[in-house]
């Protein structure tokens, strides 16, 4: 079955003669158009990471969305699945080729000290205070797209086909995807026959690109867990149920999953990323609320997974004649994983090799991070999502000394892509993807 459909891919992409690549004959014409529109690329992404928006919330950067690809000639429909924007552009026969960023922001703090850093603040959906800041790189994505729609088309002549660009929300919450394909992104406009994303990359040189063929991304769960017990004062715990040391017997407990219970060669993570119970020294408080997320990269070992955190919740609140916990597995933020076709992965890397060196495209294993682009690929459109480096080289360099520790990941309020040669290099690459499917020999 699986190479029934491994051989129907390949001859559905098939990929030209050695030495035919459709896109190599426009690497000048590409690279003169991106250092024309380099200048005004920076400022966007500037104006973006200062005004970042939290996920649901992306009103602003979807109206720049818009506007941007209006300028420059697609028919724009605004407000698709939440704040979606899709832009289409026909320019003759040929394929149709889904280019996609994502929008949202998230509740951190910046730290970068960069003189642009964000100074937005705003209340997150649990109504807390919180900095809002790019900490995923999706500006630079933004940034990317408009890039590429301007390249392409400035460089209209040299490709038939129809470009569908789709400036999507709520990555970040698993729920921009699915929204888009629920409001019928693929039944109201054409269902394109490729996608391509990148994302950023905190732990490469700029000038670098990462991919993985097949399995790139981990499947994403959220789970909500609310530990109860009885409260009291802190002198008289025999009074009570502490559901303070419940939920450090369950942290720990939760650890054993991935250690304990899976096939050691499937890799899971149950990481515990926030705890809140109590308000003062001396009161046990009634209940502890925990947030997990959870990744996989096999359907099975997922249930598996789930099944086993909420029987470990509520064996430990039983051991501590506590009462049932509530385990809530948050589907609607559930994110598969994310499968790139090997056909058109090997297709586009093979061009990326011919745009930025074969040093400089970088296979690696799959990570499990979660995107939501994953999403459509499970629609059944051949996807590749590939990742930008975006590290100053130096100080990529000074990280690779003995001692010298690690970078921050994406996510980290310290993380700080370098904007002009990372957006260069986006550019340059997701044009270089979409000349290689629709240009013309
Ligand atoms: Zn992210
Ligand atoms: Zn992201």
């Amino acid at each position: 079955m699986r190479h029934f459909f491994t051989l129907l891919a390949v001859a559905f992409v098939t990929a030209p003669a050695p030495g035919q690549s459709p896109a190599k004959p426009h690497l000048a014409a590409v690279d003169a158009r991106i250092a024309a529109e380099s200048p005004d690329l920076v400022k966007l992404y500037l104006h973006l990471h200062e005004n970042p928006e939290l996920s649901l919330f992306e009103v602003q950067s979807a109206a720049r969305m818009a506007k941007e690809l209006t300028a420059v000639g697609f028919a724009v429909t605004p407000d698709f699945g939440g704040h979606g924007v899709v832009g289409l552009f026909a320019n003759g026969p040929g394929p149709t080729i889904m280019v996609r960023a994502d929008m949202d922001a998230l509740p951190v703090t910046e730290q970068t000290g960069v003189p642009y850093a964000s100074k937005v603040r705003t209340r997150d959906r649990s109504g807390n205070d919180t900095g809002v800041m790019h900490a995923c790189g999706h500006d630079v994505h933004m940034t990317c797209f408009v890039g590429t729609a301007r390249v392409l088309v400035a460089l209209k002549d040299k490709w038939s086909g129809t470009l569908m660009f789709v400036a999507q929300p709520a990555e970040e919450v698993g729920m921009g995807a699915k929204a888009m394909l629920d409001a019928g992104l693929f039944t109201k406009f054409k269902k394109p026959d490729y996608g391509v994303a990148l994302h950023c990359e905190a732990r490469l040189p700029v000038g670098q690109v990462a991919y993985s063929e097949g399995l790139a991304l981990a499947n994403v769960d959220t789970v909500d867990v609310t530990i109860k017990g009885k409260g009291g004062h802190g002198a008289a715990p025999h009074t009570t149920v502490d559901p303070i040391v419940l939920a450090a017997k369950i942290i720990l407990d939760l650890q054993t999953i991935a250690s304990r219970e899976v096939n050691p060669t499937d890799p899971v993570v149950v990481t515990v990323g926030s705890i809140h119970g109590g308000t003062k020294h001396n009161i046990i408080p009634n209940e502890v609320k925990l947030q997990l997320t959870v990744r996989s990269t096999k359907d099975g070992v997922r249930d598996q997974v789930l099944k086993a955190i909420d029987r470990k919740c509520k064996a430990a609140a039983l051991g501590a004649n506590a009462p049932e916990p509530e385990v809530r597995v948050r589907l609607e933020e559930y994110t598969p994983s994310t499968i790139n076709d090997v056909p058109l992965t090997r297709r586009l890397t093979g061009v990326f090799r011919d745009f930025l060196g074969d040093a400089n495209v970088i296979e690696r294993a799959p990570i499990l991070g979660g995107e939501d682009f994953g999403r459509f690929g499970r629609e059944g459109v051949p996807i590749c999502m590939y990742f930008l480096g975006t590290i100053a080289p130096d100080k990529y360099a000074a990280a690779q000394r003995p001692g010298a520790g690690t970078l921050p990941s994406m996510h980290a309020d310290s993380f700080a892509p370098l904007p002009g040669p990372s957006i260069a290099v986006g550019v340059k690459t997701l044009s270089a993807a979409v000349l290689e499917l629709l240009g013309k020999k």
